[in-house]
């Protein structure tokens, strides 16, 4: 068994760094909650296989240090790439782990405690934007009154290690890193600021209701940003489908109705694109827009880059966003 240095056990303890009054525990074949402080040794001995260990990500006050989604069954590799892919266009650096149960992990870390409710509410963005479904650690925005919420299994889980689970693996090919610990010593971490920036520029600080606008507080096209109002004036063809799919999220948070967004997209359709779609394809994006809960605009996706202006708003945030970061590194 390799006995673990002081240096990588600490590196470990502080990227996977949850609850620190209470961890979880498999012994023999039973799984438990303990009220303990958890210590460099726990990790230690998780790390050298003689205990498996688990952390509650959830912290007093409703903050986490990881975000981890964790797909399972038959389906697990495929949607866990669809994930991947789209945080990509997020910007947002994923660690993917072949999780024990041959399932996959994927972690997102931060560089300081956020709010598990933001954290929470991006995650499900990025799920719905990619189609799937997965569970999300911390499974709660905040803690049960004297409750923990519930535990992750770390990954480099001993014996588990030696079977090729519990693995980090590059992406691409899915093989495992040589060096798992210089791997860790390599992940990024997002700032609280990033958190916050993507919360904000894709609606998610609201309830669902804000896409329940009334006819009196609408505001017509006018209202809609730039790279919306460009796609209405039609598009060519290979950006149609993308074109019809954000116009509709863009319609939805304006407060149009489904019935509404459905008819302007049919006409636009027919009398502007390039040349136009099917209806039914028409029906589906705005359905699919409706229905699945999707917020974001797209900014990062580069085929909508061609139809976006300086002048909005959205975009004058990102900058600002993006000079501060620089400014404060
Ligand atoms: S930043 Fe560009 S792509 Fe994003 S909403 Fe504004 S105009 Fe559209």
């Amino acid at each position: 068994m390799r006995r673990e240095r002081s240096g990588e056990v600490k590196a470990f303890a502080s990227l996977f760094h949850g609850r620190q009054d209470a961890f979880g525990l498999m012994q023999g074949e039973k799984i438990m909650a303990v009220r303990r402080p958890v210590t460099l040794l726990h990790y230690r001995l998780h790390l050298e296989g003689k205990l498996r260990l688990g952390i509650y990500p959830l912290l007093p006050g409703g903050m986490t240090h990881f975000l981890a989604l964790d797909f399972d069954g038959s389906l697990a590799e495929e949607s866990a790439f669809e994930a991947f892919t789209c945080t990509l266009h997020f910007g947002l650096p994923l660690a993917w782990e072949i999780s024990k149960s041959r399932g996959v992990h994927l972690w997102l870390f931060f560089s300081a405690p956020v709010s598990a409710r933001a954290a929470r509410r991006v995650a499900r963005m990025l799920l719905e934007e990619a189609g799937v479904q997965a569970e999300i650690f911390p499974k709660q925005d905040a803690l049960p009154e004297g409750g923990l919420g519930n535990f992750i299994w770390l990954p480099l889980s001993g014996g588990s290690v030696r079977q090729g689970r519990t693995l980090f693996v590059d992406p691409t090919h899915l093989l495992p890193h040589p060096d798992q610990r210089k791997y860790l010593s390599t992940i990024e971490k997002i700032s609280p600021e990033k958190l916050a920036q993507l919360v904000d520029l894709n609606g998610l600080k609201e309830d669902e209701t804000v896409h329940h606008r009334t006819e009196k507080t609408r505001i017509f096209s006018g209202d809609l940003l730039p790279c919306a109002k460009r796609m209405l004036e039609g598009v060519e063809e290979g950006c149609r489908d993308m074109a019809a799919f954000r116009l509709a999220i863009h319609l939805k948070s304006r407060g149009y109705s489904i019935e509404e967004t459905e008819r302007l997209l049919q006409e636009g359709n027919a009398t502007k694109n390039r040349p136009p779609l099917a209806a039914r394809v028409i029906s589906a994006k705005v359905r699919s827009a409706y229905l699945r809960g999707y917020s974001g605009y797209g900014c990062e996706d580069p085929l909508i880059i061609p139809f976006c202006e300086e002048s909005c708003p959205i975009k004058q945030k990102m900058l600002t966003a993006l000079y501060v970061a620089e400014e404060n590194p």
